[in-house]
């Protein structure tokens, strides 16, 4: 018998139940295997299937566990457990990339297209502005991952003249990909529109700080749909407030939900939303959690392990 704890709020449980049972079934994972959510013998769990809003915290009582499969892209919530020895997998999902590219290219052609000088206009005061050709705009994607790599590729198919950056050397079709430090500089200056799709980890922890905003040029867009604390907040906020940044798009936030009283809620500039670029699609998701249970069980080597080291 297989054990696998389901480690999430039961409204998740209940969501996923029967996704999870049919793709089991497709990836040929046979009846025995059993879903618990509350072990009575921790010892004896093989998978643990996590959601950061679960309890769990103490993970040095599985240690039979083989895996575990985060619900989440983001680890920043796991990775630094000390209780944490078994692998960790972090949830990489079509479903949940397409809705990142849905959002992104949303906010990004808001701000291209001007759209907000027209919506809600009704002063009856004609401005005709033609806004340039998405090839004319050059938009700076950082992270090229998963989800950076879908979100910089729909945009180089809009022909935005695309950048993107990452750690080590990607190549993206389309892209003109920058790594490292100097990369860094290289990719923001002159972008326009910058989207931040990073893991949070010690080394992107306010990466977007005064002199790296300031590397962008005047009247320049961000969006964050990545996490938070990738952002100085007061040197956004500084820069929206002297004019030199045009707009900040933000998804995430150091403290979430974000309070009511908290600046960016009211600042003209900013635009908040709760959280809702994209979610683990629990169809997709759940044939991600049977394929790394087929390949644990197989002794094939686990999908989207995440390198503890660098922190994601
Ligand atoms: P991923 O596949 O792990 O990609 C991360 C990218 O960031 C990689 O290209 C990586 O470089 C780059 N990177 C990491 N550290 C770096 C550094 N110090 N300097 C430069 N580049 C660095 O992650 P993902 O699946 O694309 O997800 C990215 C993030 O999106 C998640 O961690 C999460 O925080 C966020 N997210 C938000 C939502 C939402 O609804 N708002 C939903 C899902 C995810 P290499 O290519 O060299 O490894």
């Amino acid at each position: 018998m297989t054990r696998v704890l389901f480690s999430a709020p039961r409204t998740d449980w209940e969501e996923y139940r029967e996704p999870l049972g049919r793709a089991l079934d497709d990836v040929g994972i046979p009846a025995e295997l059993e879903f618990t959510l509350e072990p009575e013998r921790p010892e004896g769990i093989d998978y643990i299937v996590y959601s950061p809003s679960s309890q769990l915290e103490d993970f040095a009582p599985f240690t039979g566990a083989k895996l575990v499969q985060n619900l989440w892209a983001g680890v920043e919530a796991i990775v630094g457990n000390p209780t944490l020895k078994q692998p960790l997998a972090r949830m990489v999902d079509e479903g949940l990339t397409q809705g990142m590219v849905e959002w992104c290219t949303g906010h990004v052609l808001r701000h291209h297209l001007g759209m907000d000088a027209q919506i809600g206009r009704s002063d009856g005061v004609w401005v005709p502005v033609v806004p340039p050709l998405a090839r004319d705009r050059t938009v700076c994607v950082l992270g090229l991952g998963a989800l950076g790599c879908a979100v910089s590729s729909a945009l180089a198919g809009l022909n935005f003249d695309i950048r993107g950056w990452s750690r080590s050397s990607r190549e993206v079709s389309g892209v003109a990909c920058f790594s490292g430090e100097t990369g860094l500089a290289e990719a923001l200056a002159g972008a326009e529109i910058v989207v931040l799709l990073l893991p949070l980890t010690a080394a992107t922890e306010n990466l977007m700080n005064a002199e790296r905003l300031a590397m962008l040029p005047d009247g320049a867009v961000v969006i964050n749909p990545g996490r938070g604390p990738l952002i100085d907040d007061e040197a956004l906020v500084a820069a929206l407030d002297d004019g030199r940044l045009a707009h900040a798009t933000l998804d995430v936030f150091r403290e979430e939900p974000l309070p009511p009283e908290h600046v960016f809620w009211a600042h003209p500039k900013v635009t908040v939303t709760p959280h809702i670029a994209s979610a683990t699609r629990v169809k997709s998701a759940a044939r991600v959690v049977a394929e790394n249970i087929r390949r644990g069980e197989a002794g094939d080597p686990f999908l989207f392990l995440v390198d503890r080291s660098l922190g994601y």
